[in-house]
């Protein structure tokens, strides 16, 4: 495994060190050992960057120079593309994505989503016309104007790192935003190189910025508490999602949350292919790391037994098929770290505990090298208001639970905190359609329905988040209404 380049931040146009040159370990989710090093970001770089990027937005055109904005997003696209193979070798090397998964959300999606939004950029508009009002004696003519928010912090997590920050970097920079980009600790060179290819493209100096640390924490609580700072677009777990949005209340930020989710697949009983369907529902994409994925599988209690049966031979067909960094038909590697193998070991246990049945893995795997693998996973004989069907787990764990009628389905499909992405299969369009209804969440699949693309708003119910990402939507997010209203003469 060769190394990774330095990942250096980008701060007011100048790729850098961290002040002091103190940099930090990027560890292979593979083998547990360094593949690259990481400037370490200190308070006095976090500053710098909300310094530039604050005087990039007041002091440029920016703001204002749509045609500049599509030029350069659209230079800078051309430039990751012709990057894909360093974007694998991140992928690979900083979040375990296996070789199979590459193309698809870790960099396949990525960059497919980015062309999205140029393309649905154009359809943005820019003013509203609310006619005319008369009032106190005269008449008045009205308009809303749509204008950039500002400085924008896009703190992002590990487990699809160029997907989440090409959801916000690119929407902010097109809705005229400047920006700080802050990604996780375990993935730093997905966000340096955004640094790195804005310098080739020729950004101006502080419209894009990128931080990161050792310390989770320290930048973006930083970006948090900063009035310089108008929006915080944060993707993430819910418990921190919440935090950024009680510490941004001191400067009534604006909040933008992608959080977790436990999403259920239902099956009904009438789904055309039952077998398939449920053979279909294993949890083993990039080992289940996935905020969307649907990580609880409902069947109903009439063919429960049917649906275990199939599930065991869907395991044991899968067997072996994952783990091996070269294999180009691995879609599953290791989970990210030795505290995300440790977490996810813990909810196995702690399943098992609860009196779930295992059905099929429940082991790590040290077999298949120094890294954190952990077998595919599923539990069955899951009551909903187990832990283990309640709390996000982010591993390769997938809980199957009964349910006894549609309205069971429902109710169990609704009865969590989350409430971001979900399924249901049947032969009765009307029917699927009926029960996709009732879920309360942001997104549902209709037997199989692609509900996730780049031109499609995404984001989540209840604890799930608020706001919307990707998509027209998703640009609208970094826009503020100004109203403007002049007397007729
Ligand atoms: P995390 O919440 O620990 O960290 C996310 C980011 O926040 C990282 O950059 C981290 O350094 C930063 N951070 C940590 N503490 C902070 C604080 N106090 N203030 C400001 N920033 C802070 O999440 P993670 O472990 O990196 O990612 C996994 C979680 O992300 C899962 O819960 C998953 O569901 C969620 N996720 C959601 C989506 C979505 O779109 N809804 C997408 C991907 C991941």
């Amino acid at each position: 495994m060769a190394m990774l380049p330095d990942a250096k931040l980008f701060i007011d146009g100048t790729q850098r060190d961290a002040e002091g040159g103190k940099t930090f370990d990027i560890i292979s989710p593979w083998t547990g050992e360094v593949v690259g090093k990481a400037a370490d970001a200190s308070a006095t770089d976090v500053e710098a960057a909300i310094v530039a990027a604050r005087r990039a937005f007041d002091k440029t055109d920016w703001a204002t120079n749509v045609d500049l904005r599509v030029a350069l997003v659209t230079k800078l696209y051309d430039l990751f593309d012709a990057n894909r193979e360093r974007l694998s070798d991140l992928a690979r090397n900083e979040a375990g994505a296996a070789v199979g998964a590459v193309g698809r959300a870790h960099v396949g999606m990525a960059m497919e989503g980015w062309k999205d939004y140029l393309d649905v950029f154009p359809q943005l508009k820019w003013e509203k016309d609310y006619g005319t009002r008369t009032g106190y004696g005269f008449e008045t003519v009205r308009k809303a104007v749509y204008e950039p928010v500002g400085v924008v912090a896009a703190i992002t997590p590990w487990n699809v790192p160029l997907y989440v920050n090409v959801g916000k970097v690119v929407a902010a920079l097109l809705a005229g935003c400047t920006l700080i980009l802050k990604p996780a600790p375990n993935t730093p060179g997905m966000g340096a190189i955004f640094g790195e290819l804005a310098a080739e493209a020729g950004f101006p100096a502080g419209v894009i910025n990128v931080v990161f640390g050792s310390d989770p924490a320290l930048a973006g609580e930083m970006l948090v508490h900063d009035p310089r700072v108008d929006l915080i677009s944060f993707t993430g777990s819910t418990g921190v999602g919440k935090r950024i949005m009680e510490q941004g209340a001191a400067t009534l930020k604006r909040v933008f949350l992608e959080l977790g989710g436990k999403s259920a697949k239902i099956i009904l009983d009438d789904a055309p292919n039952f077998a398939m369907e449920v053979a279909q529902s294993l949890l083993v994409f990039h080992a289940g790391q996935g905020c969307a994925v649907q990580s609880r599988l409902l069947v109903p209690r009439s063919r429960y037994e049917e649906a275990k049966a199939v599930l065991a031979k869907a395991y044991a067909g899968f067997g072996e098929n994952w783990g091996d960094y070269e294999n180009p038909a691995h879609i599953m590697g290791p989970v990210v770290s030795k505290r995300q193998m440790e977490r996810v070991l813990s909810y196995i246990e702690l399943g098992q505990q609860e009196g779930a049945t295992l059905l099929a893995g429940g082991k790590a795997r040290p077999d298949k090298g120094n890294g954190y693998f952990i077998e595919p996973t599923c539990f069955a004989d899951v009551s909903n208001d187990m832990r283990i069907a309640q709390e996000e787990i982010f591993g390769p764990v997938l809980v199957v639970i009964p349910f006894e009628d549609d309205d069971d389905a429902v109710r169990i499909a609704n009865e969590s905190q989350y409430g971001l992405s979900g399924g249901v299969a049947s032969a009765d369009f009307d029917r699927a359609m009926g029960v996709a209804r009732r879920i309360r969440s942001g997104s549902i699949s209709i037997n199989g329905g692609m509900c996730i693309a780049g031109d499609l708003p995404f984001g989540g119910y209840k604890a799930s988040g608020i706001g919307r990402e990707w998509g027209l939507e998703g640009i609208e997010e970094f826009l503020e209404t100004k109203l403007l209203a002049w007397r007729q003469q």
